[in-house]
């Protein structure tokens, strides 16, 4: 930094400002803001900046910067986003800021145009033109490669998957419906997976890789779809100001009369499972209140969960059984999927009471009759099984060595709800699992040459209060943040050895301990949670016991309130999961219940649950439990993600979400700044700013300049050609180096230089 400069100093909303430095401390600095002179404030050595000269100009590429850090990126991004240029790229990375409306012509046909063909860098960053370099790649390099999209709710991670699904189809697709299907798939995906939350009106609740695979002549040929971790709470209940599942709201607005007569459905407030009373009806659980109070929502948003002004039920309806038809869904099949939503809507409105007699069960509410027949015709079920089953549960006796004797225990009214609830979630998340299995049947292909699979992936999570599900995501981000730092940061300093650049080694966080911690076998954590959940007795107090145990003074544990697992990423103390997961790693239902849906009358219904856990032993496991381990089932998967995305050229769009209120023109900077610190790109930026970003092959120098030099230096090879015009010019030694292929600047030079070649 150099006096007389402005200088880049925090600001709590804005996150940084513009400032004078007016006196040097032993570790913190006086600064007077620009925009306040005369006050002046204290802020932490580390955390001020120098700023760029015209803190107005932006560039394409964050790296042609002169000074590369946190505040010039903020700002750069800043200016940007005022001009509507919402992308912006760190070197090869694509940041995208979510506009929060359509802004015109950015993603049109002509756009489209185009970005084919055309190297990254040529025209302005666009998420178009990351989707035809991992297309050029795949061509070139003849590999496979990944597009990883990642950013918090609402950021912008589906809208801009789809834009890469509709660029690749549309510029190298084989002009077949395969094409269309690839797109017409999400609509649906969408419907049975998408939600409003708070944080975003349209938000996925699963994660996905869809795979674009191409022939040897590199053209479209079809598609795969994998889907991760669909949150199942969501089924049964939802927290204040969000929704259920956009299907089950949908079908009540659009249905025919015919269908909705047939399928007995009504308003969507006469439904548990949809209706505000359900909030406050399973809010049983301490934990479960707590939640609800705590969730702030922004003013605006809090309109009713069932008609929702922003939501257009109806017409979005309609739009998804053309997309239905689209890809090839009979009448039949939508039907098929129609009936076990309607299920397990009735499904939710069974009500139990307390018999009142000694043996302490309970029976269902009277006004539940014609409910448990609704859903016992929509699922295929006997009534009276359905009935029995929900209210009671098999145990083996062992009483009077009578081994295997099998009886029926009354269950109390909560655990009834629970047992229906359980049900609930098992059909709806077969039923998603299903529709993914069909789309993948509408684009399917004979053999396939490479792919470009695209990974819309919910970003890290930090509520007030985190669940299993919060760790399993932020689980997730650990592994893909590793994946991001070997690819960028290692790569980055591969290749400047390999070209014998000599520069020294660039320090990043490596979070290898953090995910040794969360799935090393029989220590980690989710191992030692599945080993709770295989006792008689299960409870979160004892797991959190076993994992401290295990882990005594691990520097990421900490105990902070008695009994409550804390794992810190950062050290902490006011962040951190509290992970309350026993009943959320297990996907099994009761024995009862499995048997049932498995042998439903309704073809439909049996085949979705036709790999499930049920076998011809299962009265040997009446009684217990069994145990399906959701967090090692995610483990499995995502181990087997990170080994196709190490084995597939890689590029990286960080989403960017501007505002909470999702709005447009708003820029909230501390917001935003928080964003790209967790995203990364500030490592990035220190590797960038110690190193030399910009970079240009001999040849690709020689190309583009030699026309200005004179034919006596022509003749010589691109490599001296360069030295040679360097000299001549009179760089500084110091903004660059050769290496062995190419030449490599400091940040900001390379602009310079070529500022100087092409003004003489
Ligand atoms: P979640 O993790 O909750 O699924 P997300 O990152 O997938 O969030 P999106 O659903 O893609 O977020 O975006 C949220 C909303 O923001 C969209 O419904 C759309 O209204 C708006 N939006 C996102 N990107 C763009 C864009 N490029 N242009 C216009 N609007 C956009
Ligand atoms: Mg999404």
């Amino acid at each position: 930094m150099e006096d007389g400069k402005p200088v880049w100093a925090p600001h709590p909303t804005d996150g940084f400002q513009l400032g004078m430095i007016v006196d040097i401390g032993a570790d913190a600095l006086t600064i007077e803001p620009l925009s306040q002179r005369g006050k002046t404030f204290l802020a932490p050595m580390s955390q001020v900046f120098p700023a760029e000269d015209d803190v107005n100009k932006h560039v394409d590429d964050n790296c042609s910067l002169m000074y590369l850090n946190e505040a010039t990126l903020l700002n750069n991004v800043r200016v940007r986003y005022n001009k509507d240029h919402i992308y912006t790229y760190v070197a090869n990375i694509l940041i995208a800021v979510n506009p929060y409306y359509d802004i015109p012509k950015l993603y049109g046909p002509e756009a489209i145009k185009s970005y084919q063909g055309k190297s990254l860098g040529t025209l302005p960053p666009h998420v178009y033109a990351i989707a035809d370099k991992a297309y050029r790649d795949m061509k070139v390099l003849k590999m496979s490669q990944s597009i990883i999209v990642s950013g918090e709710s609402g950021a912008g991670k589906t809208e801009n998957t789809k834009f890469v699904l509709r660029y690749l189809t549309t510029t190298y697709g084989s002009g077949q419906d395969i094409d269309e299907r690839i797109v017409e798939a999400n609509p649906l995906l969408e419907a049975f997976g998408n939600a409003k939350t708070v944080r975003n009106n349209n938000s996925s609740r699963f994660g996905k890789f869809v795979e674009i695979h191409f022939n040897d002549k590199n053209a479209v040929v079809g598609g795969f779809v994998s889907h991760y971790l669909l949150e199942k709470s969501r089924i049964c209940m939802q927290s204040n100001d969000e929704r259920n599942y956009h299907i089950f709201y949908r079908l009540c607005a659009g249905a025919s009369e015919d269908i909705k007569k047939k399928l007995h459905l009504d308003s969507p407030d006469s439904f548990r499972y949809l209706n505000r009373g359900c909030t406050r009806y399973f809010a049983s659980k301490d934990s479960d209140k707590q939640i609800m109070q705590n969730r702030k929502s922004p003013e605006h948003l809090k309109v009713g969960a069932l008609k929702d002004p922003l939501l257009d039920d109806h017409g979005d309806f309609n739009r998804m059984c053309v997309a239905m038809k689209k890809i090839g869904l009979d009448d039949t099949e939508k039907l098929d999927l129609f009936r076990v939503v309607a299920g397990v809507l009735h499904l939710g409105n069974i009500d139990f009471e307390e018999t009142g007699s000694s043996s302490g069960g309970c029976v269902l509410k009277n006004q539940s009759g014609q409910t448990l027949e609704y859903c016992a015709d929509l699922l295929g079920l006997d009534q009276d099984d359905l009935r029995v089953s929900l209210t009671t549960r098999v145990m083996l006796t062992t009483a009077g060595g009578a081994k295997g004797t099998v009886i029926k225990v009354p269950l109390k009214v909560e655990q009834a709800n629970n047992a229906r609830d359980a049900l609930a979630k098992a059909v709806y998340s077969r039923l998603f699992d299903h529709v993914v299995k069909r789309v993948n049947q509408c684009f399917p292909f004979e053999t396939s040459s490479n792919f470009i699979g695209v990974l819309d992936i919910a970003g890290f999570e930090y509520f007030e209060h985190n669940s299993f599900e919060q760790f399993c995501i932020n689980y997730c981000n650990e592994k893909l943040q590793q994946f991001f730092n070997e690819r960028i940061l290692k790569e980055e300093q591969e290749l400047y050895q390999r070209e014998g650049l000599g520069v020294n080694e660039v320090h990043y966080v490596d979070n290898q301990d953090c995910i040794d911690l969360v799935e090393a076998k029989l220590v980690g954590v989710l191992d030692i949670l599945d080993e709770e959940n295989r006792l008689p007795q299960p409870s979160d107090q004892h797991f959190a016991l076993a994992v401290h145990s295990k882990h005594k003074d691990h520097f990421r544990l900490t105990v902070p309130r008695k009994s409550k697992l804390t794992i810190h990423r950062n050290l902490r103390d006011d962040e951190g999961f509290i992970i309350r997961a026993i009943e959320k790693n297990n996907d099994a239902l009761h024995m009862s219940l499995e048997s049932l849906v498995c042998e439903s009358k309704d073809k439909f219904v049996r085949e979705l649950f036709e790999n499930s856990n049920t076998t011809k032993d299962s009265k040997q496991k009446a009684g217990k439990l069994s145990f399906i381990s959701v967090g090692n089932k995610f483990k499995t998967q995502l181990n087997l993600l990170l080994e196709k995305l190490r084995s597939t050229g890689s590029s990286f769009i960080r989403c960017v979400k501007p505002n909470l209120k999702m709005v447009s023109h708003q820029f909230e900077g501390a917001l935003i700044l928080s964003q790209l610190q967790c995203s990364g790109m500030v490592s990035v930026l220190d590797l960038m700013q110690g190193g030399f970003p910009s970079r240009a092959p001999f040849h690709e120098l020689y190309n583009m300049y030699k026309q200005y030099m004179p034919d006596k230096l022509t003749r010589l090879n691109p490599r001296l050609f360069c030295k040679a015009l360097f000299k001549a010019l009179g760089l500084n030694d110091n903004d660059f180096k050769f290496g062995l292929t190419r030449v490599f600047f400091r940040p900001g030079k390379f602009a310079e230089f070529d500022q100087i070649m092409k003004s003489d």
